[in-house]
């Protein structure tokens, strides 16, 4: 793939971060597959090329208003996902 967006790629690296200091009600691949959806709907792509690939990401990993911006919205996507939960969870 010669190009690839790297929000995809900080986003899942915050989600583990995320979830270190939030307790979801729901953790299955489904809820989670949701989160990252609704948040990268919300985050602009940074396209990049995958030669170039890893300095930017890790160039936008280090910037905090990013980092806050993208916590914010896995915070807005936990609360949607928590609410509108399409599947029985068997407990
Ligand atoms: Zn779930």
């Amino acid at each position: 793939m010669p190009v690839f967006n790297a929000m995809e790629t900080i986003v899942i690296n915050l989600f583990d971060e995320f979830q270190k200091n939030y307790e979801m009600k729901c953790i299955c691949n489904k809820c989670k597959e949701d989160m990252l959806a609704l948040v990268l709907n919300n985050i602009p792509p940074r396209y990049t090329s995958s030669e170039k690939g890893q300095l930017f990401i890790k160039g936008l990993y280090i910037n905090p208003q990013l980092q806050s911006d993208v916590m914010r919205e896995l915070m807005e996507a936990a609360n949607i996902v928590e609410h509108h939960q399409q599947h029985q969870v068997e407990s």
